[in-house]
């Protein structure tokens, strides 16, 4: 991993900054979010992208950094440009494991990756973090609907539903690598927060505050649309790869669970790694007892933020107030407030 002393000195250099991201994932919403608050935005770009972040002009980057390919980050330009990276699903999952030794500012705290990458310490980081979370189950443990998901699957692309030690032996084989876990029924909502040095609003942590900015409900093919399939007869396995994002709103008595959540994913992840800053999501599932399991965190802006029609970050900001914008501000804050060391590395 990068030292992050040697990240410090970089940030002690700049006289100015801007913000950077990889044109993909919710780069629209990050670019917009910097030219509202009237912040110079850096785009790395392939030109197979460049025609779709053109023809945004309220969300396309003032500047363009070309790249054949996404895994090659052009690390001396962004520094040039005084540019703090923003990091999104995509930059992780074009950089791998690079972005541990990326000589950039990376907003956020990259001690993150470690736990997001594996499965077995996302689950230390949950259970540190007070949450409650499905339970992982040997093969031979399977007893009902139990969800497999294979090492580095992205977006649900490839998870599926066994019921048997059998069915698992005969779809995967004798394969250690998978994660098997209890499928827990129920509604999924996946909260997004923000986490600031010195915000006026959420609830207190060990090192900030923690803001809820919206709660989304991913899309899923199959299993989104699995009614209408079964009503045409066709009988086709359950699949979870992600499409798209649906606005959702959470009965307010579950809001202080969540706060709580959130509060204590926070407090965790400043014990176990210095903590997070900025926009994460907590994961979860509602049964219909309302106890509320988190299957995932993720320590950075999601795609679900994309949606603008969430209340919550209106009641934190009296106004349509997006996570580009959030992240914008909060960069903004620690520039003049000569802060920036403590929310990048
Ligand atoms: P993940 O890659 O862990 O974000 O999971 C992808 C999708 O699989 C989720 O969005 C859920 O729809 C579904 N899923 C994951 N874990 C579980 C679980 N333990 N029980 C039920 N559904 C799950």
């Amino acid at each position: 991993m990068f030292a992050k002393e040697e990240i410090d000195q970089l940030l002690d250099s700049y006289t100015d900054f801007s913000i950077a991201t990889i044109c993909s994932h919710s780069a629209l919403q990050i670019f917009n979010g910097a030219k509202e608050l009237g912040i110079k935005s850096v785009g790395i770009c392939t030109e197979a992208s460049r025609e779709l972040y053109e023809s945004f002009p309220y969300a396309k980057p003032d500047e363009f950094l070309m790249v054949d390919d996404y895994s090659s980050i052009p690390v001396d330009e962004l520094i040039e440009r005084q540019s703090i990276l923003v990091p999104h699903g995509s930059l992780v999952e074009y950089t791998g494991k690079q972005i541990d030794d990326l000589p950039v500012p990376i907003f956020g705290n990259r001690g993150s990756l470690q736990y997001e990458s594996s499965r077995e310490k996302m689950f230390e980081w949950m259970k540190a973090s007070g949450l409650k979370s499905p339970k992982i189950l040997k093969p031979d443990e399977i007893d009902g609907p139990a969800i497999v998901k294979f090492p580095g699957a992205k977006g649900g692309m490839g998870y599926f539903v066994v019921h048997s030690p059998e069915e698992y032996y005969t779809k995967v084989g004798e394969d250690t690598q998978t994660m098997i876990q209890e499928f827990i029924v129920g509604i999924r909502a996946y909260v997004h927060y923000f986490h600031s040095f010195d915000g006026g609003a959420g609830y207190k942590t060990s090192y900030g505050r923690v803001e809820m900015m919206g709660v989304d409900r991913r899309m899923e093919s199959n299993a989104d649309e699995i009614a209408r399939q079964l009503s045409v007869g066709a009988n086709i396995p359950i699949s979870f790869t992600v499409m798209g994002n649906q606005a959702l709103v959470l009965r307010e008595s579950l809001l202080p669970k969540y706060m709580e959540m959130g509060r204590g994913v926070c407090d965790a992840s400043k014990k176990l790694f210095g903590g997070i800053h900025g926009p994460f999501c907590i994961e979860t599932i509602i049964t219909e007892d309302l106890d509320i399991y988190a299957f995932e965190i993720s320590a950075r802006i999601v795609a679900g933020t994309n949606l603008l029609d969430n209340p919550y970050s209106f009641f934190t900001h009296g106004k349509e107030y997006t996570t580009g914008m959030r992240i914008a501000q909060e960069i903004k804050d620690a520039f003049k407030k000569k802060k920036l060391k403590e929310i990048t590395y």
